[in-house]
């Protein structure tokens, strides 16, 4: 059964089983899960949220939705009986093998989604909700298509601000980068081992953020004492719901850009549980 949301993308839920993990860094795990149906599995850009679905908190076995109105059921169950659901990003995406990598932040044992993967073995299954068809010609645009990363075509000189939460999506946004595109990238992480190789075929000028202790002490931080291109055309900020805020207010107050040339995505709520 087929679930088509009110957007132009079509949505459905499937069983995967993973077939690999590899440590990337201290904390970022990828996961490579295969599952017959990702074959036919579509991305409407770098950025693809999916969800994650979980067996629920009762115990009882992960039972994949079905139909068009899974959504308002599952709302209506208790919540200790209903699957857990989380939002993560389709890093890669290779059809031609049935195959999908997640990178998963390991961010310890308190939510659900970061036990299961420390825990995570070949062989094991996880439930998954991914797009199958993109209608990129509707009018109602790709923003409603689980993509948030949308610059206008015009765009040459982006800045990006992510936290570990949302590397998995700026690293696919900067392969993706066009030759000619510029980006000013700012990223978070929360162990200087975390750093790693971000190859674009555009340029990128990339500010780390971590724990060090001569370094910035936030994205913010590392922002407010950036030179930013004077024709900074677009931005893209995900990450921590407090971060992304403020972050947002300095690219519009300080920066001067336009609200609607920025892209802002709360990933993750400090104390709070995401679905
Ligand atoms: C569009 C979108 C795309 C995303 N893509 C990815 C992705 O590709 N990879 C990824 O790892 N995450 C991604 N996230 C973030 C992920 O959904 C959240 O981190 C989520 O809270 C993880 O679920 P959980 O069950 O581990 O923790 P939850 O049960 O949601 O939360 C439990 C506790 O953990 C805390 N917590 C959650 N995340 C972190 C963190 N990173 N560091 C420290 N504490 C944390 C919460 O504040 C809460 O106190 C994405 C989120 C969105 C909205």
């Amino acid at each position: 059964m087929t679930t088509v949301l009110e957007r132009p993308i079509v949505f459905d839920a499937v069983l995967a089983t993973v077939a690999a993990i590899d440590d990337l860094s201290p904390h970022l795990r990828r996961v490579t899960f295969v599952a017959p149906r990702i074959a036919d599995a579509v991305t409407a850009g770098p950025d693809q949220r999916i969800k994650v679905l979980l067996a629920p908190p009762d115990g009882g076995a992960l039972k994949l939705p079905q139909g068009p109105d899974w959504y308002t059921e599952w709302c209506a169950q208790p919540a200790d009986e209903r699957f857990i659901m989380r939002t993560y990003t389709i890093r890669a995406l290779r059809p031609e093998v049935a195959e999908m990598d997640i990178e998963f932040v390991l961010h310890g044992v308190n939510g659900p989604a970061s036990a299961w993967v420390s825990e995570a073995a070949v062989g094991d299954e996880l439930g998954l909700i991914i797009p199958f068809a993109v209608d990129t010609t509707s009018t109602k645009g790709l923003l409603h298509s689980g993509v948030d990363y949308v610059p206008p075509a015009t765009s040459v000189r982006r800045v990006l601000v992510a936290d570990e939460t949302a590397l998995p999506a700026l690293a696919g946004i900067l392969e993706q980068l066009p030759a000619d595109v510029h980006a000013t990238v700012f990223v978070e992480v929360p162990d200087l081992r975390d750093i790693r190789a971000l190859p674009t075929p555009g340029t990128a000028d990339i500010t780390w953020v971590t724990p060090a202790p001569d370094g910035p002490k936030s994205l913010l931080e590392a922002l407010k004492a950036a030179d930013l291109p004077y024709d900074v055309d677009y931005a893209w900020v995900a990450g921590e719901s407090s971060m992304i805020k403020a972050v947002r207010r300095h690219l519009v107050n300080a920066v001067g850009m336009p609200k609607a040339a920025i892209s802002f995505q709360g990933y993750w709520k400090r104390g709070e549980a995401q679905i």
